[in-house]
């Protein structure tokens, strides 16, 4: 970048960090001094697309940063309002002559990004976008005729190829920046960051919490050696253990980049022999889903509103809301199920495989419309991301790119059975089946009278029995489901 601004703002949106931000390190390059501003827009924190868990964890990940700014002798500029009109004015105060930002993929943000620039520039404000919070654009991994893959695994095989073959990109570290960053009497007065509360959302002590500290210690532990990622593959789909990195809220929240998780895999898989290798590959194969799902989102659109398979337009989604309620309070009957949905209730966190078990049932056994089960996510994760979850849901909902077969229905009893064998999942989080013997664990309607007394764990009473019944339930969504079988035809991309 040839200019060279006095000044200028670092508008943050889902990059809540001073590493390895590429908004940042272009601003703190083009600039004599810097500084970093963020929106607060009522309508999307009141709005239906976000609840408690993202707020608190956005919120803690701003405090954060403030407090690392205030450190640094600097500060964060937090506004409230429409981001136009509060950006424009914070350049005409500060006398800021052009703004960074970093993409954000997701249509609505497109739609305001576009505003936002139109509405600087006409104010004489330069505007650049940089490409952060994947680690290959949606244009960037393509197949040999230019179009995007739709199928994920000759996406990664390509992703591999380039991440192989061209430079490493380059992981910009906070100090890069510090010498920019505006005084803090400079900025001048800004809002304090405000509990959640004041946007209607309780906070909970077990919600994640987003930080830069946090993320790095998390990356730390999980790729050391003996840590999480060793045994990643064998112990990834069992959710009793810890056997995952939990980073997925603060790379929501942006408090980690994905270029220094997936440099910093990288460097753990040299370190690894022949054996151990596999782990990591694996965990790098999850980052490359994200990038997957965020290029689909891009290439894609449609999918934020409707089906990626056209013909998936066609199944007939049962709309009973007594179902759909008794799913989210975790009462199906079907322990697996209902311990999942517990811990997202309580934690604002659940386990990968224990999402694509109550999407299955959702969308399968009870045959309602994934996008309910979608938004329900988005109001009770920490992580809840609008291209990971609708890529999420379309694939267990077999109506999006790479979906699971239509006719490959769960069984609840059986996934139970392979990843909680000894129902300790389900024990720690439903304590009204803490007595109950393994053997029923997974089906406990199946418990003969004399061993559901013992057991204080009458079914009916002290907990559900089942809402559906698995076998018919099964068949009654492979008729719904026919329509697939038909050949689905597939969205070109935009
Ligand atoms: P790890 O296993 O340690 O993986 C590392 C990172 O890779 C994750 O943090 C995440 O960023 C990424 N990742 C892992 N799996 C996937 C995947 N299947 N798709 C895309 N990225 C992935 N993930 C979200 O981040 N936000 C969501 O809203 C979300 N909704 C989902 C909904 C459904 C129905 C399903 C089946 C999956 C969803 N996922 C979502 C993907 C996945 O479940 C979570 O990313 C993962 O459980 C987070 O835990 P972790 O950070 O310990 O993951």
């Amino acid at each position: 970048m040839s200019e060279r601004y006095e000044r200028s703002i670092v508008w943050l949106r889902r990059d809540l960090r001073l590493a390895d931000n590429v908004a940042l390190f272009e601003a703190a390059r083009a600039s004599k001094s810097i500084c970093l501003a963020f929106v607060l827009d009522p309508s999307l924190l009141r709005g239906d697309r976000v609840g408690a868990p993202i707020v608190q964890s956005f919120f803690g990940a701003l405090c954060a940063l403030r407090a690392d700014l205030r450190a640094r002798a600097s500060d964060l500029a937090l506004l409230e309002g429409d981001c136009a009109r509060e950006l424009g004015a914070l350049a005409g105060r500060i006398g800021a002559q052009a703004l960074f930002y970093n993409e954000d993929y997701e249509p609505d943000a497109i739609a305001r990004d576009a505003r936002v620039t139109r509405a600087l520039r006409a104010g004489s404000i330069d505007v650049y976008a940089s490409l952060d919070h994947v680690y290959f654009g949606a244009g960037d991994v393509t197949q040999p005729n230019g179009n995007p893959y739709a199928v994920f695994t000759p996406y990664k095989k390509r992703w591999l190829d380039r991440h192989a073959s061209g430079p490493k990109l380059p992981v910009p570290s906070a100090r890069a920046i510090e010498g920019t960053l505006l005084g803090r009497p400079a900025v001048g007065a800004t809002l304090e960051v405000p509990a959640p509360e004041a946007y209607g959302h309780a906070q909970s002590e077990r919600n994640p919490h987003a930080n830069e500290a946090t993320a790095r210690a998390l990356l730390d532990r999980f790729l050391r050696a003996g840590g999480g990622v060793d045994r990643y593959a064998e112990r990834r789909d069992l959710p009793a253990l810890r056997a995952t990195s939990y980073l997925s809220p603060q790379l929501r929240a942006g408090t980690i980049g994905i270029r220094t998780c997936v440099e910093r895999a990288f460097a753990a898989l040299g370190k690894r022999d022949r054996a151990a290798r596999n782990d990591v590959e694996t965990w790098i194969a999850e980052l490359i889903w994200r990038d997957f799902y965020h290029t689909v989102l891009r290439m894609w659109p449609h999918v934020a509103a409707q089906p990626f398979l056209d013909a998936a337009r066609g199944i007939a989604w049962r709309s009973s809301e007594h179902d759909f309620r008794v799913w989210c309070a975790g009462r199906t009957g079907y322990p697996i199920v209902d311990a999942a949905m517990h811990q997202i209730n309580t934690y604002g966190w659940m386990h990968n495989r224990l999402r694509m078990i109550v999407a299955s049932f959702l969308t399968k056994d009870l045959l309602i419309d994934w996008r309910k089960g979608e938004r329900y996510f988005e109001q009770h994760l920490a992580d809840g991301d609008m291209a990971a979850n609708n890529g999420g849901w379309q694939w267990a909902a077999s109506t999006g790119t790479d979906a699971a077969p239509y006719f490959r229905i769960f069984n609840p009893v059986l996934q139970s059975k392979k990843f909680d064998a000894q129902g300790t999942f389900i024990r720690a989080m439903l304590p009204e089946l803490r007595r109950v013997p393994d053997k029923y664990v997974h089906a406990p309607w199946e418990m003969p009278p004399i061993v559901a007394a013992a057991a204080r764990c009458e079914i009916g009473k002290d907990y559900p029995a089942p809402i559906v019944d698995h076998a018919r339930a099964r068949a009654r969504a492979l008729e719904a489901f026919a329509v697939l079988a038909t050949g689905a035809r597939r969205a070109n991309p935009h």
